[in-house]
């Protein structure tokens, strides 16, 4: 038994020994998705998990039951020393959620039923009526809801500051939402969705630490990593506590499932496990199984995606019928926002917006006319995506809002894929002369 081990599964027993090093060596996260947390010998050397389809769990004898159910209820810290019931968890998934932990060097992670149950699930846990959270604006729109109308509901209320907002002005809001109540979570989304707006993760743990170094209570750090993750950004490296993830979009990455996690410490996520296990928001053996699928090319993936980002946008950027494209990797260093990327980000992704010179009407016109890349909302798949936020995604923004937000009528959002990157530039040339 080795503690690397343990850290990365929490619960499962027998804990064999688990290879994480090569030497003294730490191996990189793309190695570990190979094998990491699975034991073969103890499913008849399959050497790929077998999906476990199973609601609960036959104990040994009834002692190792009770200690299993206090484990799971909290009356004896640490966590479950064993598996117990389908909704509390499931080998399939202690897998998935050590591998996730790899890719930020965290405690450990928990894996949901959607990148919504996800948020939903981890906010819930941390604020009570009366409390206020801080946010970044934007955000992805049902998260937006999930904060305004749903935990509206139960009295929390809800402050924002613009994303790529200064520390001082952040400061101001956090000063502001002290005035209202309690300021129990700052949620951050980075990069946002759809402008790309990048929050300075470490400036905002550094004024939490500062501002509420006295204070009983410190308000947790959450942050939406769906548009880098795993492979280009680590918020709980930067002063994040809890990492949130649609695992829908780049880490399923093929269009075909829908499933979320948290990654943090032990600490910042208790709360949020005993809410999972209340409500079953957990993912489910057949989906945990593919995502361990997807994690193994989840970087070759990414990185190609990239690389197809860097050759449209280039294209894009300098064709005359487009005003500007916000991709990451065409930050100026020199700038804030570019600042913010060198210290946060390893990579850019393949996410954007292409600010089309027109409005609406120029915009769907080059969305019907593309032939390859399809029109359809959601991001990171291994195929190219075009979708109009405005008319779409945010159509329930208020158009105040959206203008306030950066979200027009001419920007078109595309997620680029692992095609052949001549083929992308091709549609998006071809469906431009149309415009
Ligand atoms: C898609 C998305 C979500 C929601 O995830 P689901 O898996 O659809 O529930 C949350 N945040 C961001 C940034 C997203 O892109």
């Amino acid at each position: 038994m080795t503690d690397e081990f343990d850290e990365g599964r929490p619960s499962r027993q027998p804990t064999p020994p688990q290879v994480t090093k090569i030497g003294d060596r730490d191996m990189h996260p793309s190695t570990l998705m190979m094998g990491y947390g699975y034991e073969p010998r103890l499913s008849e050397g399959s050497l790929k998990p077998p999906i476990f389809l199973t609601s609960t769990y036959a104990f040994e004898s009834a002692a190792d039951g009770k200690r299993f159910f206090e484990g799971i209820t909290g009356k004896r810290p640490g966590g479950s020393e064993g598996l117990v019931y389908g909704r509390f968890n499931g080998p399939n998934q202690e897998i998935l959620e050590g591998r996730l932990a790899q890719w930020e060097k965290a405690d450990t992670a928990l894996s949901f039923s959607s990148g919504m149950s996800a948020i939903g699930t981890s906010l819930m846990a941390h604020v009570e009526p009366g409390d206020v959270i801080v946010h970044s604006a934007p955000l992805y729109a049902a998260t937006e809801k999930m904060i305004d109308a749903m935990l509206g509901k139960f009295g929390v209320k809800w402050v924002d500051f613009p994303a790529g907002a200064s520390p001082e002005e952040i400061a101001k809001t956090i000063d502001r939402a002290g005035e209202i109540g309690r300021v129990a979570v700052i949620y951050l989304e980075s990069p946002a969705n759809p402008t790309n707006d990048l929050v300075d993760i470490e400036a905002v743990a550094k004024l939490r630490d500062d501002m509420f170094a006295d204070a009983e209570h410190r308000p947790v750090i959450m942050c939406d990593n769906t548009f880098l993750g795993p492979c280009f950004q680590a918020p709980t490296q930067n002063g994040a506590d809890i990492s949130l993830y649609s695992l829908t979009k780049y880490v399923g990455g093929h269009s075909d499932l829908v499933a979320g996690a948290a990654v943090g410490s032990r600490e910042a996520l208790a709360p949020i496990l005993a809410l999972r296990n209340t409500l079953g928001t957990i993912t489910d053996p057949n989906t945990a199984w593919m995502l361990l699928r997807s994690l193994e090319t989840v970087q070759l993936r990414m990185e190609k995606a990239q690389a197809n980002a860097r050759a449209v946008g280039t294209f894009l950027r300098d064709h005359p019928k487009v005003e500007r494209v916000s991709w990451l990797g065409f930050l100026d260093p020199a700038s804030t926002q570019g600042d913010i990327y060198r210290r946060h980000c390893s990579g850019a992704g393949s996410t954007f917006s292409v600010i089309v010179r027109g409005g609406e009407a120029e915009s769907f016109r080059l969305l019907d006319n593309l032939k390859t890349v399809k029109l359809a909302v959601s991001l990171g798949g291994t195929e190219s995506l075009a979708s109009h936020p405005a008319a779409m995604t945010h159509l329930s923004v208020p158009e105040a809002r959206r203008a306030e937000l950066g979200i027009g009528d001419n920007l078109v959002r595309v997620s680029i894929g692992v095609e052949h990157e001549d083929d992308l530039v091709a549609d998006f040339e071809q469906a431009l002369k149309a415009v």
